[in-house]
């Protein structure tokens, strides 16, 4: 997964995008990088790891021009090299472009191979540049007719920014999997707009949330104002669901719907399909989450259950990523390090142990013995989403079918993995109708989302675009996002 930032019509651009790069770091820690324009030509900057640990003072000075994109890209497991870095500036005959891509693109493969054979040349493994080869061969004669021209070739899931010297074209795919909205910006000197995965940087640059670009919407801000078309052949909206759930900042509004309202509503979802066996009366019970991912819900879930809410698991925030091996001696080192047992909030009670989800099964299995050691009578292990048994193709990176515990066991047998006393999960209409409860609330048009207007295939298996063969078989885990 990655997070995409863009400005225009900004005197400080490059500071702007920084502060807003800072904002999406919860989309891709990997590496971070920013193109500018002056105008005239593109400077670009880009580096492995961290915002605040890519960019001195110096480097953000170099990156001259009023108008910025900039990338945050997630850790996979191949590809961690600065080549995948984006946002990818190129020159190619008709001037200078640089994209910056959150989504995957199912297709990239073949298409890859058909530019090759008429003598492309990549030079990284990434989905991002089959589109920088595309735009380089279009024929048509406007940067946006050159990028509408390129989206048309590719399917997949794409929010996906590209600066030349003069504009800044944000597109959305025209399934809308992945989040983008826009903003506005005022300054001493007029008005500039802003782009964003997620609104979650507005209130630090001072912007005002505008809208979420419509699925299949191009915006393209240039000197003379900003214009919105629909160049793509509509197609169902399917929003990735596991935006809400996990990946999404919950400060944040998806389509207008607010990302913490909808997590609670998925914890009192669960409360009610999931309740602790015995029932809350005893007084014995209380409510714990899994901080950060699992907060909201298990506020939602209390609320519903009627059952005091702890912090029974306190976080260290001051934890980046370890590289130290542990040892035999000190197993569960890992989440040691980052969870530590609130004893007073555990002791001779019934806890029940909110979260979002399980992958592996390796984190809930280190929770529930660190909450039992720390006293607890039982733990009852409640997620707010269902079973994740496949694999994401649109950009999430979830681990191929192998490694997910919920694609080869049950419940039961999860349970008995992570030696919890229950275990239980939402259900997806649960889920679908949590979410639509809030959209549904935010929404001014009337619409009446149903399942199917969401990207739920990493629960159900119903993958809304096919992706080519060399995928089903390989289970690629594929480099951008
Ligand atoms: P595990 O079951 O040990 O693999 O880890 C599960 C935890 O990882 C969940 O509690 C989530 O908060 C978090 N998680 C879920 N999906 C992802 C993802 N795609 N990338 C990183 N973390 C994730």
């Amino acid at each position: 997964m990655c997070g995409v930032f863009g400005i225009f019509g900004h005197p400080e651009a490059a500071n702007i995008t920084y502060l807003g790069l800072h904002a999406l770091q919860h989309r891709g820690q990997e590496s971070a990088g920013i193109v500018t324009s002056d105008g005239e030509r593109l400077t670009p900057h880009r580096a492995m790891g961290l915002v605040q640990a890519g960019f001195t003072p110096a480097d953000l000075a170099q990156l001259e021009g009023d108008r910025a994109i900039g990338h945050v890209r997630y850790s996979t497991a191949g590809g961690s090299h600065i080549r995948n870095a984006q946002p990818f500036a190129v020159d190619y005959a008709r001037g200078s472009i640089a994209v910056a891509h959150n989504g995957n693109l199912t297709n990239h493969e073949v298409v890859r191979e058909r530019l090759e054979a008429r003598g492309s040349i990549f030079q990284s493994v990434s989905d991002t540049e089959v589109i920088v080869h595309l735009i380089a061969a279009s024929t048509q004669t406007t940067a946006e007719g050159r990028v509408a021209e390129a989206l048309r070739e590719v399917e997949g899931a794409y929010s996906i920014l590209f600066l030349t010297e003069s504009e800044l074209i944000a597109v959305r795919d025209p399934m809308g999997f992945r989040p983008l909205c826009m903003g506005k910006m005022k300054h001493a000197g007029g008005e500039a707009i802003v782009v964003a995965s997620e609104p979650t940087s507005f209130d630090l640059i001072g912007a005002t949330y505008v809208r979420d670009l419509e699925p299949g919407e191009m915006l393209v801000v240039g000197p003379d104002g900003v214009r919105s078309s629909k160049p793509f052949a509509p197609q169902p909206r399917k929003l990735c669901i596991f935006e809400h759930v996990y990946f999404a900042r919950p400060d944040s509004l998806i389509e207008g719907a607010s990302v913490y309202e909808v997590r609670k509503a998925l914890g009192r979802k669960l409360a009610e399909e999931s309740p602790v066996p015995g029932g809350t009366d005893g007084g014995d019970v209380v409510v714990i989450p899994v901080p950060d991912s699992g907060l909201p819900a298990a506020i939602g879930f209390a609320d519903r259950a009627r059952a005091p809410f702890e912090m029974g698991l306190i976080r260290s925030h001051y934890v980046g990523r370890t590289f130290i091996e542990p040892q035999q001696s000190i197993r569960h080192f890992g989440v040691r390090l980052k969870l530590s047992p609130n004893r007073a909030a555990l002791q001779g009670k019934r806890v029940i142990v909110v979260d979002d989800s399980i992958v592996r099964g390796t984190t809930s299995r280190k929770i529930v013995k660190m909450v039992r050691d720390a006293g607890a009578k039982e733990v009852h292990l409640r997620i707010s989403s269902p079973p994740t048994r496949w694999p994401c193709f649109y950009g999430i990176d979830t681990p191929t079918r192998s490694e997910l515990i919920a694609a080869s066991h049950s419940i039961d047998e999860i349970c008995k993995y992570v030696t919890a006393d229950s275990v239980g999960y939402l259900s997806l209409e649960g889920l679908v109708t949590a979410v639509r409860s809030i959209e549904r609330a935010a929404q001014t048009d009337g619409r009446e989302p149903g399942q199917e207007t969401y990207c739920h295939a990493c629960f159900s298996g119903a993958y809304p675009v096919a992706f080519a063969p060399a995928h089903k078989g390989r289970q690629l885990r594929l480099v951008a996002g």
